[in-house]
């Protein structure tokens, strides 16, 4: 059996456990080690849908996870503020319309404006409306939509714990003291504890958050700082009580230097504001968090401080490091928790059981440089692709040079409205029209596939979409309606 330590037991750390035990099984003998002096991050409540592949992999019943962890549904993510003072869209997670596969179907949309028809592009888009309007269900007849959950990080990982430790999981509380390598090899042999006990290895996980101790402070491995580029290193969380039913969306608002998340759960709100403390203080940001959260605080607010950027490998030697400990771009697009995910399962494809190990940590560093990559060039334009003049916060994005993978994508969509899915097809063509549009690029060109479609055709089509999307969200429950019928959460003891 293959000795696996996981040093950590945050969200990563139970994710993996709970992923390894259930899918490796009889494989794996695993070991957690986590401190409760230390404890968790915390934070880490909003997420998007792959999320329920991960956990049909790991046969995890989706009615009882949402009621234990007083979770809700999420549709998308509404931005406030981003285009400019005022704007506000909804990057949702659904499909827009019906592409051909030559054209995609904002080109046509665009087509059926220039000839002053279509009404607004959101109307096409079944998720989105549902958002609006406040309603859900997972499917209505044959239509299915797409969505992801809004969850309580700490009890996602004392459920995660509780389905790890039934599958065998050890759990061992304790601090990390020294971490013992191999002096020819290099490889990390055991972990000792404050408590002097020795928990020893094949393959060590680490999942300790920022401070990173096994990839970063034993293995030496360097973080590739991206605050040039994204320049947050700070976050204030804070918990109110509900005061309204939940909205079936994550509400990111933008202010004059840095951003507020809003994530509702079923019987409380998170919030928090992200931002830099090269343009906004300590004191400033704790003062327009709370300025603009409304109901009871249940938490006393609390500060989180971070370096974005991603470890230059996550697996060296015989460690392979899985959520903040491998690298963080901010929440805005609520992608941490889907890569710990993807991570897993890109692990557990990969695993090392035999002697030759090098190539598959070759292809795992790659695939999760790609996968972090994206992620960081999508939240980036967010923050570039803006009109905002009001702040030197603003004005320092505005006028940032970006990466060249990024500026390549806005050069092709400003000239002609052409979109392709990411290399590790995270946010699709959809994600990229919602956001650029929606921050306010509009395209000079697109393609005229829509100019081959008789007016009277496109127009019938389009208005079939539409009209079908208008009755479907009109016989969706509401969120709170759906929310009390599928997964309650169990009354507070
Ligand atoms: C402000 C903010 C908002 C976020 N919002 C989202 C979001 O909406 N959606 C999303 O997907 N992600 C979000 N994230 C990211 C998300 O919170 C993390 O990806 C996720 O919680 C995983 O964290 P982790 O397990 O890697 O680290 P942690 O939660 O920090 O866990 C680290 C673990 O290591 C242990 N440890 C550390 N040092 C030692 C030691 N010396 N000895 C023993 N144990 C030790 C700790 O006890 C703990 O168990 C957010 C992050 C931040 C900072």
């Amino acid at each position: 059996m293959v000795k696996v330590v996981i040093a950590g037991g945050g969200t990563a750390g139970w994710m993996a456990a709970c992923g390894l035990s259930t899918r490796l099984a009889n494989l794996l003998d695993i070991t957690l080690l986590e401190s409760d002096a230390i404890g968790t991050v915390g934070v880490g409540e909003a997420t998007i849908p792959p999320m329920r592949n991960f956990h049909r992999i790991m046969g995890i019943d989706e009615q009882e996870f949402m009621r234990e962890t007083q979770a809700t549904f999420k549709l998308g993510i509404e931005f406030n503020n981003w285009g400019d003072i005022g704007d506000s869209y909804i990057h949702s997670f659904g499909e827009i319309g019906q592409r051909s596969w030559m054209a995609e179907f904002h080109e046509f949309w665009m087509e059926a404006q220039a000839q002053g028809f279509g009404g607004s592009l959101e109307d096409y888009c079944l998720e989105l409306k549902a958002a609006k309007a406040g309603k859900f269900a997972t499917h209505l007849d044959d239509t299915r939509l797409n969505f992801a959950f809004h969850l309580d990080a700490t009890r996602y990982a004392k459920y995660l714990r509780q389905k790890s430790e039934k599958a065998g999981v050890r759990r061992v509380e304790g601090l990390i003291k020294e971490i013992q390598k191999d002096d020819q090899s290099g490889d990390i042999t055991a972990l000792l504890l404050d408590s002097g006990e020795l928990i020893e290895g094949d393959l060590f996980i680490d999942c300790t958050g920022f401070r990173s101790l096994l990839l970063g402070d034993a293995l030496g491995v360097e973080l590739d700082d991206w605050s040039h580029w994204l320049f947050s290193d700070s976050a204030i969380a804070v918990q109110t009580m509900s005061t309204e039913e939940p909205v079936p969306y994550t509400r990111a608002t933008a202010h004059a230097s840095g951003w507020q998340w809003r994530i509702p759960l079923q019987s409380r709100v998170g919030n928090g504001i992200v931002y830099s403390s090269r343009f906004m203080s300590d004191d400033e940001a704790k003062q327009t968090l709370l300025n603009n959260i409304t109901g009871e605080l249940i938490t006393e607010p609390r500060q989180l401080k971070y370096r974005t950027g991603s470890r230059q490998k996550s697996w060296q030697n015989n460690c392979v490091a899985l959520g903040l400990s491998s690298g963080f771009i901010e929440p805005l697009e609520s992608t941490s928790i889907h890569l710990v995910m993807t991570a897993i399962i890109r692990l557990i494809r990969l695993f090392p059981f035999g002697a030759s190990k090098q190539a598959l940590a070759d292809r795992f560093n790659q695939e999760t440089r790609t996968e972090i990559e994206t992620v960081r060039d999508f939240v980036i334009l967010h923050y570039k692709q803006t009109n905002r003049t009001d702040s030197e916060f603003w004005n320092a994005y505005r006028t940032m040079d970006i990466p060249d993978t990024l500026a390549h994508r806005l050069e092709i969509f400003k000239n002609n409205a052409y979109v392709w899915p990411d290399d590790v097809a995270l946010f699709r063509v959809d994600s990229w029209v919602q956001v650029m549009m929606g921050q306010g690029l509009m395209p000079a060109n697109y393609h005229s596939a829509g100019k081959l479609t008789p007016t009277q055709s496109l127009q019938q089509s389009m208005t079939k979409i539409k009209s079908s999307i208008e009755q479907t969200v009109q016989k969706l429950p509401t969120h709170q309606q759906f929310i009390d019928h599928y997964c309650p959460a169990p009354q507070e003891d």
